[in-house]
């Protein structure tokens, strides 16, 4: 039996930076500074100087981003946030958790992205849709959504846009990076993202410096960053901190981020180049000014069941990212969604089909995946 080909490989990736890694580890435990502390403080000022913004708060996990950045923002419960209808679920959990209602809108079905069109009609024509704030896009699979059009709905209805980047660290439009391009950013750093923890992790990147604070608040027992006094609780807030560990792990990795999404974006060339004559298979379209970051390699094709099946019997990992949209969720029952309500998410649901894609993954075992689809997308 041939050896399997998996959907990430982490393993690959801690090899090339063993060294650097475990000195890293090593340091943090001789310091004994495991929560809060340099570590946190210098990749908090590494990540928002990569990504081009005033501040960066680390906190303990994406969905966590979402929520103490909605509350950051302002948002009061009962108030509304847009989001669509095809994302990993913790795009509209996150909306949940905050106490805030997700108000669901359709992707568009080039770049299976946030449609602008599509929340113009929410707006304009659900009844859920009378307290919305915000708009949640979510950069999904590492390519930025149409910001541009939705930074214009968001202004004509004068909304807040925060940038769902969990699947986009170093993703770019018209060469602006993910996370600076609304008002505020929310990246995951779980461990197989782009840019992944050996743990739970996030960050909120902002250009808004009471947002900075009030995030700092939230994540730290309404503690302030501005004072020493660390029983001085200026506002609610739980524990959402991001460790020490994990930061100086990410710390070395953000170094090489921009190296492993070149090189994610040269593997999914290769599969597009394999794939895009053949006429059972749609490959990923990457949108004009967009540099997308492939955090996952999609494509729809016909028989997706039976092609995944025949894949994973075969010792490839492929996976379908989402095989249910967000409306038709058991966990949003209660906002009254239907079937046929976001037609594109529900076709997309239908046939997307990830393929194996990391940074070291080399074109024999690209070849290998394309040819194991073909014949069984043919049969
Ligand atoms: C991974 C992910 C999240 C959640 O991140 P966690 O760190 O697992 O909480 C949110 N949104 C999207 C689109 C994601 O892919």
């Amino acid at each position: 039996m041939k050896t399997s080909i998996p959907l990430v490989d982490l393993r690959a990736q801690y090899k090339s930076l063993r060294r650097e890694i475990d000195a890293a580890i090593h340091r943090v435990i001789h310091a004994s500074a495991f929560i809060g502390g340099r570590e946190v403080e210098e990749f908090e000022a590494a990540f928002a100087k990569y990504c081009g913004t005033r501040f960066a708060v680390g906190v303990s996990s994406g969905t966590n981003a979402i929520v103490i950045a909605l509350k950051a923002l302002g948002l009061k419960p009962g108030e509304g946030v847009i989001v669509p209808s095809f994302t990993f679920i913790a795009s509209a959990h996150a909306i949940m958790e905050a106490g805030l209602t997700p108000v669901v809108a359709d992707v568009d079905p080039i770049r299976y992205t946030l449609d602008p069109e599509s929340c113009e009609r929410v707006l304009a024509k659900d009844r859920r849709a009378k307290k919305v704030r915000a708009i949640l896009p979510v950069h999904l699979y590492g390519q930025p959504a149409d910001m541009d059009a939705l930074r214009s709905v968001a202004r004509r209805h004068n909304l807040l846009l925060v940038e769902d980047a969990a699947q986009a660290h170093g993703a770019r439009l018209a060469g602006r990076r993910a996370g600076s391009l609304g008002h505020a950013g929310c990246f995951s750093f779980y461990p197989s993202k782009n840019l992944g923890a050996y743990g739970d992790g996030g960050m909120i990147v902002t250009n808004d410096p009471k947002a900075a604070e009030s995030a700092q608040r939230l994540r730290n027992h309404g503690r302030s960053s501005k004072t020493k006094s660390k029983y001085i609780h200026f506002s609610m807030g739980g524990n959402s901190r991001l460790d020490g560990l994990q930061a100086a792990i990410l710390g070395v990795k953000l170094r090489h981020l921009d190296e492993w999404n070149e090189r994610r974006r040269r593997a999914a060339s290769v599969y597009t180049d394999l794939l895009q004559a053949d006429r059972s298979v749609r490959t990923p379209v990457i949108a004009e000014k967009c540099q997308h970051v492939f955090h996952i390699y999609a494509v729809l094709v016909r028989n997706r069941d039976r092609v995944f099946n025949a894949l994973r019997t075969n010792g490839v990992g492929a996976e379908i990212h989402y095989p249910v949209p967000v409306h038709l969720q058991p966990s949003l029952k209660a906002c009254g969604y239907r079937r046929g309500d976001f037609p594109v998410s529900e076709m997309l649901s239908k046939y997307v089909l990830s393929l194996p894609l990391y940074p070291e993954i080399t074109p024999a075992q690209i070849k290998r995946v394309v040819r194991l689809l073909k014949s069984a997308a043919a049969s």
